[in-house]
């Protein structure tokens, strides 16, 4: 079989030369930062380390990590390692878990990161003979900017639709032939439950592949949605703090995304302590970038939890992957002194044969955690008796129990009753933060 690659050389360059080029990388960077982050500085001097104590990649332990904190502290601008006039493009992160970071891009920033976004396209499969339709949106979120920059470098037909306006995506997928789409998990799952209403078959579309990214998603819902638009669904993995989507990104194997090594070094954390841990071992994702100008974040904590991999991949690429990330260390609920993410349960309904539309309340009663989850039913599943349904609310209670050792409520819902994402899907509704 043969590959494509969009940088060839770099994309499989052997791992010693990685090494080499990250090293080299980081010394410069380090003494970027020093010299033009005051904020960082101060971080750097209160450890008592110096740009000249960074002579190889482990000496990175030596220094401070950067989090999300840190950011709003230093908003707007007190990250910035150039002058301001240097700067092309501000994108902003999209508020998930508070109040929004901005991150600033010099041309050779934006470069950068349109060209991680075109090897993630080529990866896909992606060539200048494709019609890429962009979903995601634009604007300060960084997934329809990223990818449709990506998609201008391979050279592809661009679409830049924007998310939301379903029956126009449609009609434009249709007329226009587009060959690769690219949303949120969550969008795509709707778009092809949208196809099927208007009674198109997955066969009827013209697109050969997906990528998907921006929020978790699990291995059923990738399944789900290759069926559901006859398509090949990829990975993609990016935030805000790093440049956006195309950190990482997936090839044909499927089996992890590769990190985009020339120009990020990832660790992996154990949360609570701050230690390295071994490769292999499930940790919080830390990224350190190696040639931004602009936002040169060191060790920034991304708070996601997720395993690296060097194992040799087939499609030849040497980057290091990383696994599906399973969900930020702030999404894990603990109910009941168990732990619990909200992929877990998404694994389970699809499992069980429910499509992705599902909500879970998470409530403190008597001072026990409740937990309700909320399943929307097919119209055909719909159309069961009532016990029918009580059996399959029970039959569903029993298998999360299994996944998680603790009794859920189950509540089966009428078709539609549940929102739709076309952006980042809100699934879990935690009335516990609201009373304390
Ligand atoms: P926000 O932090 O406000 O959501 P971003 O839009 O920058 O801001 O989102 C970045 C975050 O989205 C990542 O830190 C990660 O939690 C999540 N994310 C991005 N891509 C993926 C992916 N492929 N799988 C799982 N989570 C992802
Ligand atoms: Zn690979």
């Amino acid at each position: 079989m043969s590959h494509n690659y969009y940088q060839k050389e770099l994309e499989t360059m052997p791992a010693e030369q990685i090494r080499a080029l990250q090293e080299e990388k980081l010394r410069k960077q380090v003494k970027h930062v020093y010299e033009h982050v005051p904020y960082y500085r101060d971080l750097m001097d209160k450890k008592g380390v110096k740009p000249e104590d960074i002579k190889c990649l482990d000496d990175i332990r030596k220094l401070p990590f950067i989090s999300k904190a840190d950011l709003r502290e230093t908003y707007p601008y007190g990250m910035l390692a150039v002058p301001l006039s240097e700067c092309v493009r501000i994108q902003s992160t999209s508020g998930t878990t508070g109040k929004r970071v901005i991150a600033y891009y010099t041309q050779h920033d934006i470069d950068l990161w349109e060209e991680c976004c075109a090897r993630a396209i080529v990866a896909a499969g992606g060539t200048k003979e494709d019609v890429v339709q962009v979903c995601y949106g634009y604007g300060l979120f960084t997934g329809g900017p990223g990818l449709n920059g990506g998609s201008h470098k391979v050279g592809s037909l661009t679409l830049p639709m924007s998310s939301g306006n379903t029956d126009r995506q449609i009609q434009f997928m249709m007329d226009l032939k587009s060959t690769i789409i690219c949303c949120t998990p969550s969008y795509a799952a709707y778009i092809g439950e949208s196809l099927k209403e208007k009674g198109y078959k997955p066969e009827d579309n013209s697109l050969k592949a997906g990528i998907f990214g921006a929020e978790p998603w699990t291995e059923e819902m990738r399944r789900d949605i290759e069926k559901s638009l006859g398509i090949k669904a990829y990975d993609i993995y990016g935030l805000t703090e790093t440049s956006g989507p195309g950190v990482a990104f997936e090839c044909e194997e499927q089996g992890g995304m590769h990190i985009n090594e020339d120009h990020f070094y990832a660790e992996i954390i154990d949360p609570e302590t701050g230690e390295v841990l071994p490769e292999g071992c499930e940790g919080e994702l830390v990224f350190t970038s190696l040639d931004k100008e602009a936002f040169p974040l060191l060790r920034y904590r991304t708070r996601d939890l997720c395993v690296l991999s060097r194992e040799k991949c087939s499609c030849g690429r040497t980057f290091v992957r990383m696994a599906k990330p399973k969900g930020r260390s702030d999404d894990m609920m603990i109910i009941r002194g168990v732990n619990v993410f909200p992929s877990q349960i998404e694994t389970v309904l699809l499992n069980e044969g429910y499509a992705p539309n599902y909500r879970i309340e998470v409530d403190r009663v008597n001072n026990t955690d409740t937990l309700d989850v909320y399943v929307e039913l097919s119209p055909e599943q719909f159309s069961d008796t009532v016990g029918d349904i009580t059996e399959k609310e029970r039959k569903l209670a029993a298998a999360i129990h299994t996944m998680l050792g603790i009794h859920p409520a189950i509540h089966l819902v009428a078709p539609k009753s549940i929102a739709r994402s076309e952006g980042k899907a809100v699934r879990v509704v935690d009335r516990r933060k609201l009373h304390d």
